[in-house]
């Protein structure tokens, strides 16, 4: 079992299969994008593989496969199921924003991928288009489709909720109501642009007053709930809350098959419970989404032995940090580091 400097079990990595995307989100990319990272910078996927194996035999016993666009990545059908293989890996999951999981949802299935978070921060779709620099509604819906299609479960939403954005929360709630769909609101986070960083600015720029705080959005729910006969969303108990790695609240419209749910980075930080390292696609493990120490691990594995390997990931838990301390901005953008 894996713990950091403060105690806390560390079972879950992240890795972000590419810096690429085939989205522009505002709140994560520049409109016109981020320097993509030359091939050779760019993990190989039997790299990512072996760092898996050596971060499975240190305690990690749940991956999530993110980026960029991981779907835009070339063999992560086969990736995933060499992944999957991996002894004492109880569980792999995707993020996705869902428009390439119409073609992939099957495929998943059957290399061993079932649990899915799909992005999607708008149901209507010129707010979507807007949102996502271009992005159509439509796929991510008909990717939404297809994972349930394909048998996929349990199948998340996440929704990031911008002030200016003025998005339709009732949307999402109704969205629940019929299929267990679980959609998490997760507050915006300020992550990426700052000076010197390799994607200045990563995004249209943060700012504390598109920040929307968990309480905000739960007030909200509850008001257009009630007005439009649904209800009021209740508080879910732990044991009854879709299985999930991380710090989600959630809530249940009465009589819904599936939850709502918040994500409040900002508002209730969670760092006391958290579980997580980040690999990121040009091989730097990252300790704390909100700190810029990096650890090369890219030279490792192209020079040193297994052990060495290991020896980066004890090395990346020593400098974890106690608590992310409400800083704003990060050096990379969240494509770079793998949200
Ligand atoms: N492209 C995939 C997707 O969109 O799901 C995976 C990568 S994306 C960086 C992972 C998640 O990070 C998405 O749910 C996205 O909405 C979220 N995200 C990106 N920038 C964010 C920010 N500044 N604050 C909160 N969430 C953010
Ligand atoms: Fe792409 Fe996901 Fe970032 Fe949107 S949030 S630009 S889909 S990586």
């Amino acid at each position: 079992m894996a713990t950091d400097s403060y105690g806390r079990r560390i079972d879950y990595l992240r890795i972000s299969l590419t810096d690429r995307c085939n989205l522009r989100c505002v709140y994560c990319m520049p409109a016109k994008g981020v320097p993509w990272k030359p091939h050779d910078e760019i993990l190989t996927l039997e790299e990512i593989e072996r760092f898996a194996a050596a971060a499975v035999s240190e305690g990690i016993s749940k991956i999530r496969l993110t980026g960029g666009e991981p779907l835009v990545r070339k063999g992560v059908v086969g990736h995933v199921r060499r992944l999957k293989a991996l002894t004492g890996l109880e569980a792999i999951a995707l993020t996705t924003n869902g428009t390439l999981l119409e073609r992939y949802a099957v495929p998943l299935v059957e290399a061993g991928l079932t649990r899915v978070n799909v992005s999607i921060d708008s149901l209507d779709p010129a707010v979507f288009e807007r949102v996502t620099r271009g992005g159509k509604l439509t796929d991510a819906l008909a990717g939404l489709d297809a994972a349930f299609e394909a048998g996929m479960g349990p199948i998340k939403v996440n929704a990031v909720v911008v002030r200016s954005l003025e998005q339709d929360l009732l949307g999402f709630a109704r969205m629940t109501l019929g299929r267990p769909v679980h959609v998490r609101f997760i507050e915006y986070m300020p992550v990426g642009g700052v000076g010197g960083g390799e994607c200045e600015p990563a995004s249209e720029g943060w700012t504390q007053a598109d920040h929307v705080p968990a309480d905000e959005i739960l007030e909200r729910l509850t008001a257009a709930g009630v007005a439009a006969g649904i209800g009021a969303p209740e508080p879910v108990q732990r044991g009854d809350a879709p299985g999930g790695w991380g710090p989600a609240r959630y809530y249940r419209f009465p009589g819904a098959e599936g939850t709502v749910g918040v994500i409040t980075p900002l508002s209730h930080h969670f760092c006391g419970e958290c579980n997580r390292l980040r690999l990121t696609a040009d091989g730097r493990l990252r300790a704390c989404l909100f700190s810029d120490e990096e650890i090369d691990v890219r030279t490792v594995l192209r020079e040193g032995t297994d052990s060495d390997v290991r020896d980066v990931i004890r090395a990346a838990l020593a400098t974890k940090p106690e608590s992310h301390s409400m800083r704003v901005g990060t050096t990379r953008g969240m494509s770079q580091i793998g949200g």
